[in-house]
């Protein structure tokens, strides 16, 4: 069996060696190492694949997020809703860019944004809603559409770790994840579904108006050469990692599916255990799995994480700290024992080697161990 890792790039590179590494030196060769053709290429590709009008690419997914709220013209003191339970990146931005962030704790079962709570938490000073959809789960996008709408609030869909997963709406018209928002940002991070070898993101709007800022904004705030209309950021995708998405997009609907089916195979191992409470599939949405990731139920967690190291398999934890816990985003307003929910996945979720690699073999014996540990 080969080695487990919680996620085998090398391999995956292997099967498409040749055609990557053409792509690579074909870029090379040509020296147009900064918005080559390749970057246009790769922006018309997404573009059909993802449905959406407009993409402009980025150098990576949390600056995607901080250009998409700087389009928007976003001002200090507007009040931004995220999830408590993400990645940082999202309330690093919010505080960066001046902006209150409004954290709201999230469902136990989708680890998505809690709709109840999000209600609760608009104010008149809130602008916009930045759903995350986490570990490749849709966040509830038919409510927070209707709240948005109500409240006349901008979203901005976290789509990091959720490219390629679609939502249906009750019209059953069918949408990629980050196209449903005014805005969608996703990263490139080489672990992610669709990954680069470097860093990369990008942005994606069907509005016309927010694509010209857009545009403008990660080139330095022009549009006619040395001309700047806006303030901007220099952030962008190499030729390079535009090539080499260029070819791994053609096989990402291969990718997600060989997740989906490892994940399968995880639920119909562990779903007959109280201890361990298997990632639902919602009946709307695809769950594109960046993440297996399973809560566990009256076991020692960490003790868990260690007994899989120590037979060789790799496991962590998504995300071990709320951001309202975080020394950085300590506030005033938030004390332990307001998001419930999230402190208490915070100490009880393990996510579990997910990737296209993943052998039978390897699931098993994964399996084996994680059932030696609960039936202990
Ligand atoms: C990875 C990630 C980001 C940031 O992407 P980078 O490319 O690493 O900057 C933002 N949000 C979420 C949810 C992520 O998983």
């Amino acid at each position: 069996m080969e080695q487990i890792m919680m996620v085998d790039l090398h391999s995956q590179y292997q099967k498409i060696k040749e055609e990557i590494d053409r792509e690579i030196f074909s870029v090379i060769e040509s020296t147009q190492f900064i918005n080559g053709p390749s970057v246009k290429t790769f922006q018309d590709n997404f573009k059909n694949y993802i449905k959406a009008k407009h993409v402009i690419t980025c150098g990576n997914g949390t600056d995607a997020l901080q250009i998409a709220m700087m389009a928007l013209g976003l001002k200090p003191g507007d009040e931004v809703i995220t999830a408590d339970f993400t990645f940082v990146a999202t309330v690093e931005v919010i505080a960066l860019l001046g902006l209150k962030p409004v954290l709201v704790d999230v469902d136990s079962e989708t680890f998505t944004i809690d709709i109840e709570k999000l209600k609760a938490a608009i104010t008149p000073k809130t602008k916009a809603i930045v759903p995350v959809h986490l570990f490749g789960q849709a966040a509830n996008m038919k409510e927070i559409v209707k709240i948005a709408k109500q409240h006349n609030l901008y979203i901005i869909e976290d789509t990091a770790q959720a490219i390629g997963a679609e939502y249906t709406f009750e019209n059953d018209k069918v949408k990629k994840l980050g196209t449903i928002g005014d805005i969608g940002c996703t990263s490139f991070f080489p672990s992610k579904n669709l990954g680069c070898f470097g860093d990369g993101g990008a942005i994606f709007t069907n509005n016309d108006e927010y694509a010209e800022k857009l545009h403008s904004i990660v080139n330095h705030g022009m549009k006619v050469r040395y001309y700047h209309d806006n303030v901007g950021v220099n952030s962008r995708l190499d030729t390079i990692q535009a090539a080499i998405l260029n070819v791994k997009l053609k096989y990402l609907d291969n990718y997600n599916m060989a997740r989906q089916n490892a994940a399968e195979y995880y639920n119909n191992a562990f779903k007959n255990f109280d201890k361990l409470q298997t990632p639902v599939v919602q009946d709307n949405s695809t769950h594109c799995f960046h993440q297996y990731t399973l809560v566990t139920k009256n076991i020692d967690r960490d003790k868990l994480r260690e007994y899989l190291n120590s037979k060789e398999i790799p496991a962590m934890v998504y995300y071990p700290v709320p951001l309202h816990l975080q020394k950085a985003y300590k506030d005033d307003r938030y004390k332990k024992g307001d998001f419930p929910v999230t402190e208490m996945l915070s100490k009880s979720v393990i996510s579990l080697p997910m990737h296209t690699e993943l052998e039978k073999e390897q699931q098993d014996y994964i399996i084996e161990c994680v059932l030696d540990f609960i039936n202990e």
